[in-house]
């Protein structure tokens, strides 16, 4: 049975709550597993369930909130259950990912929105798997890998490699534009700045796929900017994936993407990632 972990509540806008959580690496099947998300006013329940039953993903967001919930709390729950042997976990979230600063959420809403419609570029972010399935090129015991680039985890260690994609607007601050020449450029491993705002959270190995340009970054480092402990933006510094690279392998069909400022996603607010 897998066990939940790291299961956590952050309020990304007044009306946007974000839920993460992790598992155990496991060497059980992932796909034999549901999950479901539950919402209480009080902590001891009762609970209602707030999403359908889903597969394989770690992430939520909560945002069809009653219009008054300024004073009120909320208290969230996720139930693993594995049908075949009818085996249930359930969680609660124990844990605030940081407090709430109305001022930082803002200057991220503004922020998000100046990246969305003349500063920045639509990006998707895939997250590294840090947590899962263990991939068959991983020895859990020795701990080595014993292929050098796999396309089953994309040398993550961890079955699919990356979470499904969250469409966001990214702002590039250093970029050298490659002229197509006739002669093959040799392309420079120069790190490249990358300002992202509170949303999605990001960490070194996510990968940044640029789908008008079809340009992958890596990021390497992340630095938050945080007010009153409250995330406002993410500087990211960020390598280019060469052709040579296994992300550049990655598939994007083979993802989900959430797309939070589609109209979809109102109309169906509340997916899990
Ligand atoms: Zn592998």
């Amino acid at each position: 049975m897998i066990k939940v972990v790291n299961f956590l509540v952050r309020s990304i806008q007044p009306y946007n709550i974000e839920l993460s959580w992790e598992i155990e690496p496991t060497t059980d099947d992932i796909l034999d597993y549901t999950f479901q998300v539950y919402r209480s006013e009080a902590e001891g329940g009762p609970f209602e369930a707030i999403t359908p039953i889903f597969k394989d993903k770690y992430y939520f967001i909560d945002n069809v909130l009653p219009a008054d919930r300024k004073w009120r709390k909320y208290f969230y729950a996720v139930e693993v259950k594995r049908p075949r042997d009818s085996k249930e976990y359930w969680t609660q979230i124990k844990h605030i990912g940081e407090p709430r600063n109305p001022y930082a959420q803002e200057i991220s809403r503004v922020e998000r929105a100046v990246f969305g419609a003349v500063a920045g570029v639509r990006v998707y972010v895939l997250p590294i798997k840090t947590f899962g399935m263990w991939c068959s090129c991983f020895d859990v015991v020795s701990k080595q890998r014993n292929k050098a680039n796999c396309l089953n985890c994309y040398n993550t260690n961890f079955v699919g490699g990356f979470h499904n994609a969250v469409e966001t607007f990214a702002q590039i601050r250093q970029f050298t534009h490659q002229d197509s020449t006739e002669e093959p450029i040799v392309r420079q491993k120069a790190g490249v700045s990358i300002v992202l705002t509170n949303y999605p959270i990001v960490k070194p190995g996510d990968l940044l796929i640029q789908p008008d340009e079809n340009q992958r970054w890596k990021i390497a480092s992340v630095e938050p900017t945080r007010l009153g402990g409250s995330l406002v933006h993410q500087n990211t510094v960020a390598a280019l994936v060469d052709r040579d690279q296994v992300e550049y392998s990655i598939k994007i069909e083979n993802f989900d993407i959430f797309r939070p400022n589609h109209p979809d996603a109102l109309m169906h607010p509340r997916t899990a990632l």
